[in-house]
């Protein structure tokens, strides 16, 4: 069975692409066949992923807007180990377009994503930094949510908002969708507040917040400029292992 987990928080730079795409990586590294997909206008995970957002032959957008079926858009990306649906600056025009549809317009995405139930393990989704009409379709079409945050002062802004969200989606369209976990990025163990609000998460959370932490690593932040993962770009370095580890852990807890 294929799970579909949505990359969700509408704060932008928390870590949510980075994320993405290492994590993508990291499974596909553990054999599991991974699709990603980019569902941010920024295109920052394709760009990372090695494709070039400008010169696409067709995105996720005409695949959501169903002009396109997913086989003939989804790229191979051979040196990061996983299957690609882009996005680029096109998707703008797409939340404008399922803002105005009519009923079901929250549906567009998992009758995309039906067309290819069980070619792949994991169905990462890489969401925008906000609550639009595509975040919707993200969580309609997702079995879980892993929200990505850093761990200062304002984290927890927002958060509630978001787990509003989710909760809707869960009461009309989506019954099935859980938090799957909320991880920790960038995360520096040595700050006092990093330690204060991830107390805070503890008790919030419970067990839905990953063991896991990604630290601060300057090769994580290189990686995207060489169109590669961290996995691939410097495997050795405290940013790879911990999305390794990432990996290994939700492989654990929901049996991918
Ligand atoms: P989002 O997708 O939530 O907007 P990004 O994944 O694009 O966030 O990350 C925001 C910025 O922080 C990017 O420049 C990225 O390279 C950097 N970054 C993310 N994670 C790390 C990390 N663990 N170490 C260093 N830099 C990071
Ligand atoms: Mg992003």
């Amino acid at each position: 069975m294929t799970q579909i987990i949505a990359l969700t928080n509408q704060k932008g730079g928390v870590g949510k692409t980075t994320t993405a795409v290492n994590l993508a990586a990291s499974l596909a590294a553990l054999d599991r066949r991974v699709l990603l997909v980019d569902l941010d206008p920024q295109g920052h995970a394709t760009m990372g992923s090695g494709a070039d957002k400008h010169d696409l032959e067709g995105s996720v957008l005409d695949v959501v807007l169903g002009g396109k079926r997913p086989t003939e858009v989804i790229l191979d990306c051979p040196q990061a180990g996983y299957a690609l649906l882009p996005g680029n600056g096109d998707l703008t025009a797409a939340e404008v377009e399922l803002l105005d549809g009519n009923e079901g317009r929250e549906r567009c995405l998992v009758k995309a994503l039906e067309e290819v139930d069980g070619e792949y393990d994991v169905v990462l989704i890489d969401c925008p930094p906000s609550l639009n009409m595509l975040t919707v379709n993200a969580l309609t079409a997702a079995d879980g949510v892993l929200i990505p945050l850093q761990c200062e002062f304002y984290a927890l802004e927002g958060l509630s908002a978001l787990l509003d969200t989710v909760e809707q989606i869960k009461d009309s369209v989506n019954p099935q969708i859980e938090i799957y976990g909320i991880l920790r990025t960038m995360f520096d163990a040595r700050n006092s507040l990093t330690r204060d609000v991830s107390k805070q998460l503890r008790d919030y959370f419970g067990d839905a917040l990953l063991k896991t932490t990604i630290p601060r690593n300057v090769r994580v932040a290189e990686a995207p400029s060489h169109g590669l993962p961290v996995t691939k770009y410097a495997r050795f370095s405290r940013g790879s292992q911990a999305h390794r580890v990432l990996a290994k852990e939700l492989i654990r807890r929901l049996s991918l």
